[in-house]
């Protein structure tokens, strides 16, 4: 793989053989157990990183609560301007850092390149939010009066991420709460330490050249036992967590023992209509590139094709056709299309679904299979599959992080398909592919799709950062990135203001001395 540029990528960002896994900026230290990182592109150790223990996580948090006093202090628009530097860091790290998430994580170095540049994305948009972080005034009841709002910052904002984006997701949260004016402390998946520590150091040198002090950008590491530190912990008023749906019950519960916020963007179970209207080149490029693209591992990856009976082997036939076509392999290597899956777990998962979904009466009609043999080594590559199955079925019900796709018909009108699209659990992504002006309407409407993305004529994966970003159900209920999702870093003050030398009561109360 060395051909491909990595150790001069790893180079650039600082990765050594050992790292230390806990950081408050500048200084590292972590007396935790270790954990090896290993590339599912060729099965070797990457390298390895020590864990946070309790009293390092102790440390974090005593350097991020008193940073947070001398970082809610300076205006935003100056925040603002430190997140601009962040973006041009990312901006000239982009390349090495694509490649560390394509090497580590397994998605092509395109979709890598894509995460760094959904991260510098982000930037932009907080440089600028970082003067319009507006709130309403509003007209008092009372003569001499004045209403308003505003938004303070909240404190230490815990971060929690998935393996499948390693660096984006802390982008998307950190970019906004730093110029809210909040700290953050990130845990990264334990399946990806190392894209922690590149994104960490990249943060702390513009910190450090600033002049500012440690503890703003904090890194602990390990696996859930490290993120329950933050989930219990009363300094951390805000726990933002992405991930599956079972960690994101346990995390939503513990958070809320203590009333804390918690911003859950768990898994999805994403579906596109195919209605007669569609315009079927369009819908096999979107059904294709949302079932196999990050080799089904994303959340907004498409899970479900409900094709209308009518056109329904036509689709069949040509989204089978595009399958053929696929090549499966190296993820840095730019010719193929779809890389290894994260582990040998999730292969046992992929296995597992493909098992059930025939015990379920499911009929297999692109036959899957690990592959074996040179460039597959890893033992992590899995070819994609096709079903056709029963919307009821358990593990069509279920998000299984591979890609396999199942096909399903409806007959009869496009209300037909909403209902199946809307009856499973998660609520994350959905499209309609139609020319059809009527159906497209009935899908965006109320009595449409559930969820918390709402395409037509895309697919359901890829988002740009501009728009809010999450779904509900069981997908958890939290908005991300951009539109008005920085609301929830900043609590929200209500402000009155009396000019008279009267003091009148709200609702006209007298109370006379
Ligand atoms: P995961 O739930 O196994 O782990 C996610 C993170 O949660 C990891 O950092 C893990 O260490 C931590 N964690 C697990 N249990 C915890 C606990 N009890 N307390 C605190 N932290 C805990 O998920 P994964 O396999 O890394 O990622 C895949 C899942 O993430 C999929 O379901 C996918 O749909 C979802 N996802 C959702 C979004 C979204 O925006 N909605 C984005 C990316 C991934």
């Amino acid at each position: 793989t060395t051909s491909f540029g990595i150790e001069e990528a790893l180079e650039q960002l600082g990765i050594k053989d050992v790292n230390q896994g806990t950081s408050t900026g500048n200084e590292w230290f972590s007396n935790g157990e270790e954990i090896s990182s290993f590339s599912p592109v060729d099965g070797q150790l990457i390298a390895k990183v020590s864990t946070t223990s309790k009293e390092d996580y102790e440390k974090v948090m005593q350097s991020a609560t008193s940073a947070f006093k001398d970082w809610r202090l300076k205006p935003a628009p100056q925040r603002g301007e430190i997140v601009r530097q962040f973006g041009e860091e990312l901006r000239r790290l982009k390349e090495p850092l694509g490649k560390l998430v394509s090497y580590e994580m397994g998605k092509s170095y395109q979709e890598g390149l894509g995460e760094v540049q959904e991260m510098i994305d982000i930037c932009d948009f907080a440089v600028g939010l970082s003067r319009q972080l507006h709130g309403l005034t509003m007209h008092s009841e009372r003569p001499g009066h004045r209403m308003y709002e505003q938004y303070h910052p909240l404190g230490v904002v815990g971060i929690i991420s998935a393996f499948n984006f390693p660096v984006a997701v802390w982008a998307w949260n950190t970019a906004l709460a730093w110029i809210c004016g909040d700290v953050c402390v990130w845990k990264p998946s334990e399946k990806t330490p190392l894209c922690g520590i590149a994104c960490q150091k990249i943060a702390a040198k513009v910190f450090a050249d600033n002049n500012l002090p440690e503890g703003i950008s904090c890194l602990i590491n390990g696996d859930y036992k490290v993120g329950e530190m933050m989930t219990n912990d009363k300094r951390v008023p805000l726990v933002s967590a992405t991930g599956s749906i079972r960690m994101g019950k346990i995390v939503a519960q513990a958070v809320a023992a203590r009333l804390g916020k918690s911003l859950l963007e768990l898994g999805g179970n994403n579906a596109i209509i195919v209605t007669p209207d569609a315009d079927i080149k369009m819908t096999v490029i979107g059904a294709v590139f949302g079932a196999v693209g990050t080799a089904g591992q994303r959340c907004t990856s498409t899970r479900r094709l409900i094709i209308h009976e009518s056109i329904y082997d036509k689709v069949k036939d040509a989204v089978v056709d595009a399958y053929k076509q696929l090549r499966i392999g190296n993820p840095l290597d730019e010719k193929n299309h779809v890389g290894p899956l994260i582990d040998k777990d999730a292969v046992r998962m992929y296995n597992q679904a493909l098992e059930k979904v025939v015990a379920e009466g499911g009929n297999i009609i692109v036959e899957g299979g690990v592959l074996e043999g040179e460039g597959y080594e890893s033992g992590c590559y899995v070819k994609p599959a096709i079903a056709e199955a029963k919307n009821s079925f358990e593990i069509v019900q279920h998000e299984t992080f591979a890609p396999v796709l199942y096909l399903m018909k409806y007959s009869g009108d496009v209300e037909n398909a909403i209902e199946l699209q809307n009856g499973v659990v998660q609520g994350l992504s959905s499209a309609i592919m139609t020319n059809n002006l009527r159906e497209a309407e009935r899908f965006l409407s109320h009595a449409g799709s559930d969820c918390g993305i709402a395409n037509v004529n895309i697919g359901t994966s890829g988002a740009e950062i501009g728009g809010a970003f999450g779904g509900e159900k069981e997908t958890g209920g939290g908005r991300e990135s951009g539109s008005d999702a920085w609301k929830i870093y900043m609590r929200r003050q209500t402000n009155t203001i009396n000019y008279t030398t009267e003091l009148p009561l709200a609702q006209g109360i007298k109370f006379d001395l």
